[in-house]
C-alpha cells in the first residue's frame, strides 16, 4: 500500500515548525512508511522576520537573521523548494514548479504579503521594513542619511506583527535623540484605528509615551493616496500630512497561491475554524498563521501556536484517537518602546491584554528570543513554553 501523503504549503514559522511536529507525533508511522509528509516551499532560505527591526532601525546585519530551510527541518521531512502555483481542493492536488502531487492532507501555512503597490504613490515614496531585509536595509540608510524635517510613521492595515508600527516611531525617537538631531526632527504616527494601539489596555501605556518622546499621534488616519512629489500622504477622512521621510507598514493580502487558487476572501484569507484551524467545508485541509481570516494578530506567536493544534489535530485525525485539539487564542506579542523598555501582548480569546508597565526585563526577553527561534521550530522548546504559558488548546473528545 502507498503511503498517505501530509502536504505543507509554506516553510516559514508555521509550515516548519508544523513539519517538524508532524514527523515527531506520527514517528512510528513514518518510520514503517504509512506517511510521508511534504513540505514545498518558494525560498531556500528562512527569514527570522523580527529582524527587520533591527536592521530598520539599528543598522543590524541581515545575515545573521536567515538560515537554510532544509538545515531547520526534520530529516524524515519530504522538502520541495518549489513555489506552489495553484491549489486544487477537489481533486486533492498540488500543481508546483515541477509537475503536480497528490495528498491526502493539506495544510496552508502560506503567510501574509506587504502590498505597498495597493495605495497610490505609497510605494514610490516610502520606505519599509515588512517587505523583506533589503527593504529594511534601504529604510536604515534612508534614517541614516536623515539630517532633520519631518518623519512620519504611517499604518496601513491588515498587517503582520500589531506592534511594529509603534515600535518603529519610538525606535526612531530614541535614534534621532541619540544621534543629537532630536530638535531638528518632527515625528509624526498616523494610524487608522481610533487610539494608539488596537488593544485599550496597551494604547493606555503607549499613548502617554507617545506624548512624553514628542511623537505626535494621528488616529482615524486611512491613506487614501500619497502624492511623491508634493510628498503629503492624505486620508481618507480628509486629513493630510507633510513629510520629508515616510516610513509605512503597507497594508497586506494573502499570498498569490490562495488568489489564484479562488481560496480565500477578496484579501486573501482563508476562511478557518479559529479552534480546530480546519479549512472551512474541507475535512483534511488546514490553515494557520497569517494564511488565516481568524480576527486574531497575524504573528509568529500566533503562526507557531496554531501549528501546534493543526499538527495534533492531523495526527490525531490520522491515526483516529477520536480527539479535537481546540487553540484557546492565545498570544503574546512582544512590544518595544525604546530606551531598552518592552511590554508583552498577552491574551486568549477569552480575555482581552491588560495594562502592564514597561519594563528592561520584558525587552531582554524579546531580544534573547533571536537565537531560540531557530530550535523553537525544531518544536525542541515546547516544553518551556508549556510551563510558563500552559498548554495553547483545550482537547475535547468526540470519540462516539
Ligand atoms: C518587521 C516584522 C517584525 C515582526 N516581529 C514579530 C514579533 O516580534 N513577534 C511575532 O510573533 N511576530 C512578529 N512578526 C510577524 C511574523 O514574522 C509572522 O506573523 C509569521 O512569520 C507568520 O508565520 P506564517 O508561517 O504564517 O508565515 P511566514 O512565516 O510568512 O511563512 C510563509 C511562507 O510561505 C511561503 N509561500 C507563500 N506562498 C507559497 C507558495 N505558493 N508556494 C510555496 N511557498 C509559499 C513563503 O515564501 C514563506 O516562506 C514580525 C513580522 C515583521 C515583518
Amino acid at each position: 500500500m502507498s503511503p498517505k501523503r501530509i502536504s505543507v504549503i509554506g516553510g516559514g514559522t508555521g509550515g516548519t515548525l508544523l513539519a517538524n511536529k508532524l514527523v515527531s507525533l506520527l514517528k512510528g508511522e513514518v518510520a514503517r512508511g504509512e506517511v510521508e509528509v511534504h513540505l514545498f516551499t518558494e525560498s531556500t532560505e528562512h527569514v527570522f522576520s523580527p529582524g527587520n527591526i533591527d536592521i530598520a532601525f539599528r543598522g543590524a546585519r541581515p545575515e545573521s537573521f536567515r538560515r537554510r530551510e532544509g538545515a531547520l527541518l526534520d530529516r524524515r521531512v519530504v522538502l520541495h523548494e518549489n513555489a506552489v502555483s495553484r491549489v486544487d481542493l477537489a481533486n486533492r492536488a498540488l500543481f508546483h514548479d515541477s509537475g503536480v502531487i497528490n495528498y491526502d492532507y493539506l495544510v496552508l501555512a502560506t503567510g501574509s504579503v506587504a502590498r505597498p503597490d495597493i495605495i497610490p504613490g505609497l510605494k514610490e515614496s516610502s520606505y519599509n521594513f515588512h517587505t523583506g531585509q533589503e527593504d529594511a536595509g534601504r529604510t536604515w540608510e534612508a534614517l541614516s542619511r536623515f539630517v532633520g524635517g519631518r518623519i512620519v510613521v504611517l499604518t496601513n492595515i491588515p498587517h503582520k506583527c500589531p506592534p511594529s508600527p509603534v515600535e518603529a516611531a519610538f525606535l526612531i525617537e530614541e535614534l534621532i535623540r541619540k544621534r543629537g538631531m532630536r530638535d531638528r526632527v518632527e515625528i509624526s504616527y498616523a494610524t487608522p484605528y481610533t487610539r494608539a494601539y488596537p488593544a485599550p489596555a496597551i494604547a493606555e501605556v503607549v499613548e502617554p509615551m507617545m506624548e512624553e518622546r514628542g511623537i505626535r499621534l494621528y488616529t482615524m488616519f486611512n491613506t487614501d493616496y500619497v502624492d511623491p512629489k508634493a510628498k503629503k500622504v492624505y486620508s481618507i477622512e480628509g486629513e493630510e500630512l507633510e513629510f520629508d521621510l515616510l516610513i509605512t507598514v503597507p497594508p497586506h493580502r494573502g499570498a498569490d497561491v490562495v488568489f489564484r487558487s479562488e481560496m480565500g476572501d477578496s484579501e486573501g484569507w482563508i476562511p478557518t475554524d479559529k479552534e480546530t484551524m480546519r479549512h472551512e467545508g474541507s475535512d483534511d485541509v488546514y490553515v494557520i498563521g497569517d494564511a488565516t481570516n481568524i480576527p486574531i494578530s497575524k504573528s509568529g506567536v500566533v503562526a507557531h501556536l496554531e501549528a501546534i493544534v493543526a499538527a495534533e489535530n492531523v495526527a490525531s485525525d490520522f491515526l483516529g484517537t477520536g480527539k479535537v485539539y481546540c487553540y484557546t487564542g492565545r498570544i503574546n506579542c512582544p512590544l518595544e518602546l525604546g530606551d531598552s523598555r518592552a511590554v508583552f501582548v498577552s491574551a486568549t480569546y477569552e480575555k482581552p491584554p491588560a495594562r502592564q508597565r514597561p519594563s528592561v526585563a520584558k525587552y531582554l526577553m524579546k531580544r534573547a528570543f533571536a537565537s531560540v527561534y531557530w530550535e523553537m521550530l525544531k518544536g525542541r522548546l515546547d516544553h518551556v513554553f508549556d510551563l510558563y504559558f500552559g498548554k495553547p488548546y483545550r482537547v475535547k473528545n468526540v470519540a462516539n
